[in-house]
């Protein structure tokens, strides 16, 4: 049956070639269906007429009926303008143009009646109106008016081919008078319609670009945002549901020899009850059969490392390998050195695979791989490389996960016919509701408690004033035997300037902090590896007091007797950013400080970001801060997880529709996980044919 939606755009009326190479290029809309769900950002009200005394600073549009009672020209040169007086039964305000005054003063003539529209302004005692819409007022345009009329975005490009709101607008009203609710058919089930009040689909996507009023635009989006919430979060429901049932995965049946042995003998602390909780989690998916794909969430410092750590040991206990892959390679060098020093004199080889393993060692790594002489292999994306090929291998490791995308991921997937087991490491903590929403193919656990002992650090706002008092400080911590953190942020769009802050701040400090009293090494990202490795081995050795960098220290490396991060520029971060940052201090016994640098003025947004970072150390509340203030779209790695298939829903402000949504998907999935029940067929239908939604091949 061919689907009329699946017209390509240029076959609308009003269309053709030319405007629809314009609206592929520049508006991604290929298909009636694209331009259907093409949604106006905003309406203006059209559907009432006001008056002139109503007009107040806080109006936004208005629309007025009266007429213009004379024009004038105003100014000299770029000033130069043309100006109406334009009255109704309460009052007078003034219509401007700037262009154009010969055409406006021939086609609107004084005393006519006509409606006016537009966003008034205040200048000179008077409110005006700059370029405002204008039809007569007969009773074809009256009625006409009535309404909201839609808002859409559009683009430079689109509006010199008309495709302005108003072009687009009358797009969407040719293709609507078009379509019948044949063409647009509801998949939703009536349970769930009545259950929460949903209009159908056809009246809300006519509505959503066309609502007759404000209650007809609300009910039209409540409508297609609990859709889209609920096809997200059923898409990944029956994504799990099939790869828990299609999907076998190894099973690791032993755990009495190494992992009891590393357990009992080696580990030198006592594991955390939640670590504990989330390795028992793992214990069960690996002997279940099925695959696991787990994502471990954990704030900075909670433990994550010893987690993955005792998980491949699980691997190896039973003949499987193990990766675990770091996003950057000062990271991968930490953790081969952590995880073989922890290793040390048990039966398990280890081995490191970045960029920089190169020659013979490169050679030899990667035929005992293949011949699965090595249990563990550490590294960065080069683990990615189609040369490198395991023996057999059981369980992969991502650490810190926002780094890796999606696809970057299923790479590994492919490295082993049967998938092998996977655990995502991440220490961005996402606000549960969104983690299941966002993941909803990946089962969650968290690290919800950190080893003990651990001291707050203690976090502060300075200002560029008070410098000298932060140095001060510095110096007497230096003094006993502390080492420090200075960051710059560096961001890709302003790199060349972001660098000369750097190395200004490097020579400011080397001058403060002068040798041979004091060391102080500098890592960027534009140094050669080797550099950066070696300046990095020297600050871990503590042969330097000061390490002044980029955020390249970000993720993951430890420093236990850093208890210092000074943080310039703070206001540049995002708050999870400079959670992050805190946490490569605080590791050891020794009290740790967090000073948070900006300059002497900051917004009062910027000053209560800052706040927040200074009040609490729970990461949870953190991100749920960052994702009020900035909005989903910001946060690390959900965009490329499945947040872009939201159009209209927000994950932050409609919870309440997120959570109706998530009891439905998850009552299907349990249900009618291969939607056969008849109330389910429509929904069936629609997912077979709207394939971005689901790769359904999976399922059938
Ligand atoms: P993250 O979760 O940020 O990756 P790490 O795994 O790097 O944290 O652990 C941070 C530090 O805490 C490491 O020095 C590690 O050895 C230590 N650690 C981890 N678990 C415990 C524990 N249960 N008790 C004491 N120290 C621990
Ligand atoms: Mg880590």
């Amino acid at each position: 049956m061919a689907n009329v939606l699946q017209t390509p755009i240029e076959y609308l009326k009003g269309v053709g070639p030319q405007r629809g190479e314009t609206l592929r290029k520049e508006l991604n809309i290929h298909t009636y269906n694209d331009l259907l769900h093409y949604y106006p950002f905003r309406y203006v009200d059209r559907s009432r007429i006001h008056t002139v005394s109503e007009i107040n600073p806080y109006t936004q549009y208005i629309q007025l009926r009266g007429v213009i009672t004379g024009y004038r020209t105003l100014g000299e040169k770029r000033q130069k303008r043309l100006v109406a007086t334009f009255r109704d039964n309460t009052g007078e305000i003034e219509l401007v143009w700037f262009k154009s005054y010969d055409w406006v003063m021939k086609t609107y003539k004084p005393n006519v009646t006509y409606i006016v529209f537009g966003k008034p302004n205040y200048f000179n005692g008077v409110y005006n109106i700059p370029h405002p819409e204008i039809e007569p007022a007969t009773e074809i345009a009256e009625s006409k008016a009535m309404g909201l009329q839609p808002v859409y975005s559009s683009t430079e490009k689109c509006r010199k081919k008309g495709l302005d709101t108003k072009g687009i607008a009358k797009l969407c009203r040719t293709l609507i008078s078009q379509l019948s609710e044949k063409d647009i058919p509801e998949f939703l089930p009536d349970y769930i319609l009545q259950a929460y009040r949903l209009c159908s689909r056809y009246q809300a996507l006519q509505h959503v670009h066309f609502p007759p009023d404000e209650k007809a635009a609300h009910q039209a989006r409540r409508r297609l945002k609990f859709e889209e919430l609920f096809l997200l979060q059923l898409q990944g429901l029956l994504i799990k549901k099939s790869r828990q049932a299609l999907v076998k995965g190894f099973v690791f049946k032993s755990i009495d020899n190494l992992f009891q042995s590393f357990y009992k003998t080696h580990l030198r602390f006592e594991l955390t009850n939640a670590q504990k909780k989330v390795l028992k989690e793992i214990r069960r998916d690996t002997m279940s059969g099925r695959q696991m794909n787990r994502l471990l969430q954990g704030d900075v410092g909670s433990g994550k490392t010893i987690v993955a750590l005792m998980s491949m040991l699980m691997a190896a206990e039973n003949g499987y390998q193990s990766c675990l892959m770091s996003p950057t390679e000062i990271l991968a060098n930490q953790h081969y050195e952590n995880i073989s020093r922890m290793l040390a004199g048990m039966p398990v080889h280890v081995a490191l695979l970045t960029g920089n393993v190169k020659g013979k060692a490169r050679t030899n790594i990667l035929q005992n791989l293949a011949e699965g002489k090595i249990h563990i292999i550490i590294g960065t994306h080069a683990l990615l490389e189609e040369s490198v090929k395991f023996h057999q291998l059981g369980m992969v490791v991502i650490d810190e996960q926002h780094r890796f995308g999606v696809a970057q991921r299923a790479r590994l997937w492919e490295k082993s016919a049967t998938p092998p087991h996977v655990l995502v490491m991440t220490a961005t903590p996402i606000p549960r509701t969104l983690a299941m929403t966002v993941y909803a193919d990946l089962d969650v656990s968290v690290i919800d408690e950190l080893p003990p002992g651990r001291k707050p650090v203690i976090t502060v706002h300075r200002t560029d004033a008070q410098r000298s008092q932060v140095f001060g400080f510095m110096r007497s911590e230096i003094t006993k035997g502390r080492q420090v953190y200075v960051v710059y942020p560096l961001i890709e769009e302003s790199e060349a300037m972001d660098l000369k802050d750097l190395m200004d701040g490097y020579e400011s400090i080397t001058r403060a902090f002068p040798a041979p009293q004091y060391q102080v090494s500098i890592v960027h990202g534009r140094m050669r590896p080797a550099v950066k490795d070696y300046e990095m081995q020297r600050f871990l050795r503590r042969e330097t007091q000061i390490m002044v960098s980029t955020t390249v220290i970000e993720v993951g490396v430890d420093v236990p007797n850093a208890s210092i991060m000074v943080i310039e520029n703070a206001e540049r971060f995002g708050l999870a950013q400079l959670h992050q940052l805190r946490g490569r201090v605080g590791r050891g016994a020794d009290q740790s400080y967090c000073i948070l640098m900006t300059g002497n003025k900051i917004s009062e947004e910027s000053k209560q970001r800052i706040q927040i970072l200074c009040s609490t150390h729970d990461g949870f509340k953190i991100a749920e801060a960052d994702l009020k203030l900035r909005g989903p779209g910001d946060l690390q790695g959900t965009r490329q997880s499945g947040t872009s298939q939201l159009r209209l829903a927000d994950l932050v402000a409609d919870t309440a529709a997120l959570e109706a949504a998530r009891y439905m998907a998850q009552k299907i999935t349990d249900e009618d996980p291969d939607l056969v029940k008849p109330e389910h067929l429509p929904l069936r239908q629609y997912l077979q044919q709207n394939p971005e939604h689901i790769t359904w091949s999976r399922i059938s």
